[in-house]
């Protein structure tokens, strides 16, 4: 393996970060949901749980009356999943694979996928590749991946707790201070918890992704240029990203689906949200329009990360993009360029 591909599996045998999912409550209660609703559906079936980490997925479907579960963990937490199956008495069912699901060979197709594979911004960590060579590899054709539709979103949003911090540190006035601060904070997304009063639009979908068809082409380059209207007045500081993913329904097609979402309007994850900080703030009233362009960018020295580049436009300059064919002019306010090399955006899930 090559030494990204071992940081990568190496940072995954941290016990932090397997905690750090495992009290997760939103996550994991959205994976439970949506096993126990599809329970007659998984039923006798073959699941591949992709990266079981501690094999809380496997437990799951096995629990759900899976007929066999191939849990395959790349990492050394492979032992931990089996000792997990057998301390829940699933030691017959779930088989544990210690290998990359690319090294690996199943004896037969399965019936689902499952796995937790997303990252910061939902794309963060490109362990979605290693889920769509499963599909393409071992899921037979009528099968199914929980979760099946991921969708990424954006608002541009303040961020007082950051900022007001400087208005008044002990007394004293430190806007200067701030700015530098600001004009860091720049130069990578800052992975926060925003709050739901702070988010100053309704949020725009940048990309949705139906796993059943996706390519991994489709994920190297993804862009959206829009405008969204401010729903309030505010002081316009970050563009913010999140993402949510929906999980098929097969016995109560009628319910709406089950969504793991981390939407500053949803509980907080371990996802938290990506904000991309402006490099000045805007003050907007309700009903000012805020043009922008966002785009991922897959890295070419390591393709587990994007760069995020944001460009405020000016919305006199683009026209709308939805419903028309129109060619679209833009014209650049500004523009920031997001190197997503930080430390401490190596894995999050
Ligand atoms: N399913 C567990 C762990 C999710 S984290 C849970 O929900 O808690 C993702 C896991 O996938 C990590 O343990 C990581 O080591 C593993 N992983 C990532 N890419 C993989 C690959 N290509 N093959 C096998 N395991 C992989």
């Amino acid at each position: 393996m090559e030494t990204n591909e071992l940081n990568y599996f190496e940072s995954y045998e941290d016990i932090e970060i397997h905690e750090l999912m495992l009290r997760d409550s939103p996550r994991n209660e959205a994976y439970r949901k949506a096993i126990v609703a599809n329970k007659d559906y998984i039923q006798n079936k073959i699941v591949l749980d992709v990266g079981s980490g501690t094999g809380i997925l496997s437990v799951l479907c096995a629990q759900a009356g899976a007929s066999k579960v191939y849990a395959v963990e790349a990492s050394n937490y492979a032992a931990v999943t089996k000792e997990v199956a057998a301390e829940n008495k699933f030691e017959d069912i779930i088989e544990v694979i210690n290998k990359r699901i690319e090294d690996t060979e199943l004896p037969e197709k399965v019936d689902i996928i499952v796995s937790e594979w997303m990252g910061f911004y939902l794309l963060h960590e490109g362990m979605l590749d290693s889920v769509i060579y499963a599909r393409d590899q071992f899921l037979k054709p009528d099968g199914c991946l929980f979760p099946q539709v991921a969708k990424i979103y954006a608002a541009p949003c303040s961020m007082p707790s950051m900022f007001e911090f400087w208005d008044n540190v002990h007394g004293i006035s430190m806007q200067s201070v701030g700015k530098i601060s600001r004009l860091f904070k720049s130069l990578k997304p800052e992975i926060c918890v925003i709050n739901s009063d702070d988010v100053l639009c309704d949020p725009k979908l940048v990309r949705s992704f139906d796993l059943k068809t996706i390519q991994i082409k489709d994920l190297n380059d993804i862009q959206l240029i829009d405008i969204a209207v401010a729903s309030k007045e505010g002081t316009y500081q970050g563009f913010c990203l999140w993402f949510d993913v929906e999980f098929p329904n097969f016995v109560n097609k009628t319910e709406s689906p089950i969504i793991l979402s981390t939407s500053p309007n949803d509980q907080p994850t371990h996802w938290k949200q990506s904000v991309v900080i402006l490099p000045q703030e805007i003050e907007v009233e309700e009903g000012t329009p805020i043009a922008f362009e966002v785009k991922l960018t897959r890295c070419e020295d390591n393709i587990r990360r994007y760069n995020i580049e944001f460009a405020l436009l000016d919305p006199n300059e683009i026209e709308h993009p939805m419903g028309c064919d129109c060619f679209m002019t833009k014209c650049i306010v500004a523009k920031v360029f997001v190197q997503n090399q930080s430390e401490n955006t190596e894995i999050s899930t």
